[in-house]
């Protein structure tokens, strides 16, 4: 006898379609607008640092010029934009045309970095840094990998203690995008000796005991920073303990559901200019007496690559309104849930069809391909990073499982 199939969970029913509206406003559209007057500036540079191997220094005044260090951020601080959530996912989606790099910056310093602040912060600490950071006057960072804890951030080991009106960090924070620029970072740590209450802090780079510096020889992002940080008795005034005491856990994976819907957004991007680039190199190249894109096996290539690109574009666009629900309702816990699950499958897709994007945009590009004078080059080594920043491919994969399966069947706690 046939078993009696599950009851459909309801927001994963075709009708939530008919709530989704991707449809942009005049408002959006001029947003959108001066994010892609940013990045055709931005272009000429990135190349040429790229070709360099060197840190890209004018990506962040670029975008300090036009106004949009802040823009998901409210209107109420400094120079925020408030926009909403899907059109803070097609401006990353834009910027992660011009790599990985440059969209990495702004998901340091935004998604996991101010929106972080936004969400946790007492109205002092929203008032004493938001306008600094959307206004371009101080970089942000998100501290939570170390050197023996990724994967698993309840490993950690960097700790404080509180004495008097400061609380004293000692550890080391590694991987930290914009970890070697940034004026502001949010890190996590245990109470000293204990392996729970795990706390987040504001700390500033000019605070005593606090150090940076830049990993190098990375397989990709040459031009963007990736920083090695450390906290020796750091010396972190009292008013700087970032969300409740001992919430340092829900802090970050709230960084990441923002943090991981930004890679998602990105990679649609990256997926995009391969796309562009494929169709182009397709067009001009002769080969056999015919232009390359006369082969049906190049055309194959073109359709796989077209075919990542809707389904991870749709997807981060679903999760980017499933996020705007949630962030309207933050008290609702289901919503949340929802969201968070979304955005992880959003993510999980768009960086594995990234990476497979970039890879069939070489093949089509040849020998060509193999050039960082190419984009596709540059995106098959800077996309790989979206499968393991921000929740691994594996860590993903069995989140995604577990919330259709329950929670019986947690993998790990
Ligand atoms: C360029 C770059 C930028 C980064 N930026 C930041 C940043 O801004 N802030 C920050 O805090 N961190 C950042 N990271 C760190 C990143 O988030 C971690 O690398 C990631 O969480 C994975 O941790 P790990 O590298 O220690 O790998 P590990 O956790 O050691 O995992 C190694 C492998 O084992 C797998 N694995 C681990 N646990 C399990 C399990 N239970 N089941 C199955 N497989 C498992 C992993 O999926 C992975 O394949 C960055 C990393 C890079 C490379």
């Amino acid at each position: 006898m046939l078993q009696q199939a599950e009851p459909r969970r309801t927001d994963n029913d075709i009708s939530f379609l008919g709530t989704m509206n991707f449809e942009i406003s005049d408002e959006q559209n001029l947003i959108l607008n001066v994010v892609d007057e940013a990045c055709k500036r931005i272009r000429p540079i990135e190349d040429k640092c790229y070709l360099e191997h060197k840190f890209n220094d004018q990506i962040y005044p670029i975008f300090k010029e036009t106004h949009l260090l802040g823009l998901p951020v409210s209107r109420k601080y400094g120079d925020g934009q408030g926009a909403d959530a899907l059109t803070y996912a097609l401006a990353l989606e834009r910027v992660g045309q011009e790599g990985t790099g440059v969209r990495t910056f702004l998901s340091g310093h935004t998604s996991l970095g101010q929106l972080t602040v936004q969400k946790w912060g007492t109205d002092s600490q929203k008032e004493e840094y938001l306008p600094k950071t959307t206004r371009g006057e101080k970089i942000m960072a998100f501290g939570l990998t170390e050197p023996t804890a990724g994967s698993d951030p309840a490993s950690l080991r960097t700790s404080f203690e509180e004495k008097g009106n400061y609380f004293f960090l000692n550890g080391s924070k590694a991987w930290i995008s914009n970890g070697s620029i940034a004026d502001l970072i949010i890190v996590f740590a245990y109470p000293k000796g204990k392996s729970e209450g795990m706390c987040a802090f504001l700390v500033e780079k000019e605070y005593e005991g606090f150090e940076a510096g830049a990993i190098k020889n990375k397989l990709g992002l040459p031009t963007s920073d990736t920083g090695l940080l450390y906290f020796r008795d750091c010396k972190v005034p009292k008013e700087n303990m970032l969300g409740p005491l001992g919430k340092g856990l829900s802090v970050a994976y709230s960084a990441l559901m923002s943090g991981r819907l930004s890679v998602a957004a990105g990679c649609v991007g990256v997926i995009e200019d391969c796309l562009n680039e494929s169709i182009r190199y397709a067009k001009e190249r002769v080969q056999h007496k015919k232009k390359i894109g006369k082969h049906q096996l190049v055309q194959r290539e073109i359709t796989k690559i077209s075919l990542d690109l809707e389904t991870a574009k749709l997807l981060a666009c679903k999760a980017a309104l499933q996020k705007a629900k949630s962030d309207a309702s933050p008290k609702d816990n289901e919503l949340r849930g929802e969201a968070d699950w979304m955005i992880a499958q959003a993510k999980y897709q768009a960086a594995n069809a990234s990476f497979d994007a970039a890879d069939r945009a070489v093949q089509i590009f040849g020998a060509n391909g193999y050039s960082f004078e190419n984009r596709p080059a540059r995106h098959l080594v800077d996309t790989r990073v979206c499968r393991i920043y921000e929740g691994a491919d594996q860590i993903l994969e069995q989140k995604i499982a577990v919330k259709l399966l329950g929670s019986d069947y947690e993998a790990f706690s």
